[in-house]
């Protein structure tokens, strides 16, 4: 689809264009995506697309077209119903089409006398709770009625009330109690009963669906798969909840709770992580929590890489992070007590400047490997043999030839999206995912012209996974991996007002990697969309190589548009990005004197 539009593009762009017919008059809407959206904001984009010298009208008022033929507006939705009626002129012939903004309404809710409502309203998923936490069940049912509910087996007729206007959120009828875990109780899987008084002695009663556990204290949990993960907290968004990080199969966990279906971890005193159900086994109550004291640190290396290794009892679960200047990798241990009575440097152990151990708090000891080279070139942490931690840190690659950098390398380059992913949508019908596959095909072009081995995860409109591109790039050992995307705003915010190129990275040490793209980036004359850091898109959460992404520019904003689908654009985008490359190595890379060059 889309090379048709990049036809159409280049022959618009040639003088040509202006002897087309009008029989080829169009209209092509791409926000709204339907002709009827229910949307409840003060502001909406919409954007859409045409013959360039047609005229183009939403509501009335006459708009911009681009070069692209893209034409986008704000619509300020005022009443529960807003029209918006785009009309494309050119030549005496005219196409109009309407759509409808619908602000959707929150239906009053009907009761038929006395009755609870099939709607749990809090928690709406299995919750387990330890001592001291407080256990808040809602429940919606006729207004002004007496209620009270039961923890089966356990608990009866605690009472609820029913909460104000305003607490409700405006709604009736909504009943709120709670009950405090004591130190002695122990619930396991109870569902909830919910009952309003009918006559003198009489009931109606509804169950959750959802169960109950109170109490238990630490329960010991088994990770089961390979590629879980500790999100700090239980937020998730369109990147799916901050991460810490990946952890590895046949971690154990003490976990002491859950909510919304994920077992809360405690690392250590005062420090809790959560972790997906699915990703856990349960190990059968009364196994005491999984703690280890630390035994001694080993510090050697070969040929490539610095290994730190730290005996432990258990497999613990970690989490990683870095700081720059001095460049050091920080490794906690949680679970762990110290008993680390010393350490031993190996002389192979090159990258290396030292490694010193602190007793954080209870349960939490750290590693602190200060690094010889100014440049973090990707680790790992993991377990290898039993319960030995390894941390394996690679070294700087060596250049040999400071006039060509990058020859030798392996570099991945990822085309953000494909196949059903589109990513974000341009005015004109531009795909993410096409503009960003183009660009990734000229940057290999020129990479290859440098003597890089590349890596592209994704070589054509095909949908590939987060797990497999990771996987591309450590499987091909690459040095190290840029994600190429272009940007997009929401559908409150003008089109037309953001715009500029970003550089995004999670990890602290990746940062200078993403900082000077990004500033070749900004050399192209693109406006300024600042460097992002602690970004958790799942491609920049690989500790194991240096890593960035590149947000190109706004495919939201039309004049960006144009430049994102001009190929000449594309190459220049392309070669910044090689330019900030062979900036990268040149300063964090060891650069070794060529041996003299015989005489021909
Ligand atoms: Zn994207």
């Amino acid at each position: 689809m889309k090379y048709i539009n990049t036809l159409i593009l280049s022959i618009l762009f040639s003088s040509a264009v202006l002897a087309q017919s009008t029989d080829s008059l169009y209209l092509n809407i791409v926000i709204p995506e339907q002709d009827t959206v229910m949307y409840s904001y003060s502001r909406y984009r919409v954007a859409a697309n045409t013959l360039p010298q047609a005229s183009a009208f939403i509501n009335g008022k006459e708009t911009k077209v681009y070069a692209t033929g893209a034409f986008v507006d704000m619509i300020y939705p005022e009443n529960d119903t807003t029209h918006i009626e785009f009309k494309v002129v050119l030549d005496g012939k005219e196409i109009t089409r309407n759509m409808v903004l619908i602000k959707p309404k929150r239906e009053p809710v009907v009761f038929n006398g006395k009755e609870i409502k099939d709607r749990m309203v809090k928690p709406g998923n299995d919750v387990w709770l330890n001592t001291g936490e407080k256990l808040v069940v809602q429940t919606m049912a006729t207004p002004g009625e007496h209620m009270v509910f039961n923890i089966d087996g356990f608990k009866r007729n605690i009472p609820m009330r029913e909460l104000t206007r305003d607490e409700s959120g405006g709604r009736q009828g909504i009943y709120q109690g709670s009950y405090v875990v004591k130190p002695s109780d122990y619930v396991m899987k109870q569902h909830i009963t919910f009952k309003m008084k009918k006559g003198l002695f009489g009931y109606i009663k509804k169950t959750s669906d959802f169960e109950v556990t109170l109490g238990g204290g630490v329960r010991v949990g088994k990770v089961i798969e390979d590629g879980a993960y500790l999100n700090t907290g239980l937020g998730t968004d369109r990147l799916g909840g901050y991460k810490y990080g990946f952890i590895e199969k046949d971690i154990l966990l003490n976990i002491t709770g859950m909510k919304n279906g994920i077992y809360r971890v405690k690392l250590a005193d005062g420090l809790d992580a959560w972790i997906p159900e699915k990703f856990v086994e349960l190990m059968p109550a009364g196994i005491e929590p999984v703690e280890s004291l630390t035994g001694n640190i080993r510090i050697s290396g070969n040929s490539s890489q610095d290994i730190i290794t730290l005996n432990l009892s258990e497999k613990l679960p970690y989490t990683t992070f870095q700081q720059l200047d001095p460049n050091k990798i920080i490794v906690d241990v949680y679970g762990a007590t110290s008993n680390t009575n010393w350490k031993t440097k190996m002389l192979s152990s090159e990258g290396i400047k030292k490694v010193e151990w602190e007793q954080v708090a209870n349960g939490q000891f750290r590693m602190i490997i200060e690094l010889d080279h100014s440049q973090n070139w990707g680790y790992s942490v993991g377990y290898g043999w039993g319960s030995q931690l390894a941390v394996k840190i690679n070294r700087p690659p060596v250049i040999t030839d400071p006039i060509n950098p990058l020859s030798g390398r392996t570099i991945a380059v990822d085309a953000g999206h494909g196949g059903s992913s589109n990513g974000a949508l341009g005015a004109s019908g531009a795909k993410e995912k096409e503009v960003t596959l183009q660009i990734t095909q000229k940057l290999d072009s020129l990479l290859k012209l440098e003597g890089v081995n590349v890596i592209l995860p994704r070589t054509n409109d095909s949908y590939v996974y987060m797990s497999e591109r990771r996987e591309a790039v450590l499987s091909n050992k690459a040095d190290l991996l840029v994600s190429i995307h272009a940007n997009s705003i929401g559908y409150t915010s003008d089109p037309r007002e953001v715009a500029g190129t970003g550089g995004f990275y999670k990890h602290m040490a990746y940062r200078p990697l993403a900082e000077i793209l990004y500033k070749n980036m900004l050399d192209l004359g693109l406006k300024d969309y600042g460097l992002t850091g602690s970004f958790n898109f799942s491609l920049n959460g690989p500790i194991e190589f240096p890593n960035a992404l590149v947000e190109t520019a706004f495919i939201s904003n039309p004049e960006e548009e144009i430049l994102l689908l001009d190929p000449d654009f594309q190459v220049k985008i392309a070669e910044q990005i090689v330019k900030g490359l062979k900036e990268f190595y040149l300063k964090h890379a060891s650069i070794e004197a060529l041996e003299e060059m015989p005489e021909k």
